[in-house]
């Protein structure tokens, strides 16, 4: 019985399905957007409240001086020194999972495919609605 060598038979394609690793969801927050943060007014700091990092009340750290606090665009403050850390490795509010802007470039890809959505959205509303 004659037993062919058959080395050719390589066609299991090896695809690159892991270059597209899963990922959690949370990218740097874009640098120049935690440099532009400004420091909020202590008078538009409610006297009661803490920053939920530190845990620490904003009116005491006035009475020392030492306030420099910054407000997120969904409104929670915190202390520059407090966020600044969370936020290179983070692009959302820790409190309420509001989304910054990142210059992670998987971010970015993901950013344009929501606003291709949102603009189908648009235009379905606009033809149907
Ligand atoms: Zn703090
Ligand atoms: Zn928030």
């Amino acid at each position: 019985m004659e037993v062919k060598a058959t080395s050719s038979s390589i066609d299991d394609i090896d695809e690159d399905r892991y270059a597209s690793a899963s990922n959690t969801g949370t990218y740097p927050t874009q640098k120049k957007f935690i440099n532009n943060l400004k420091s909020i007014e202590f008078d538009s700091v409610p006297h009661d409240v803490s920053c939920v990092i530190c845990n620490e009340n904003f009116a005491s750290r006035n009475d020392s001086g030492s306030l420099d606090a910054i407000k997120l665009p969904c409104k929670h403050l915190f202390d520059r020194s407090c966020i600044a850390p969370w936020l290179e490795l983070n692009n959302t509010c820790p409190v309420c999972r509001f989304e910054l802007p990142s210059d992670h470039p998987d971010w970015i890809k993901r950013q344009k495919i929501k606003e291709q959505q949102l603009h189908r959205q648009q235009m379905d509303d606009l033809m149907y609605g």
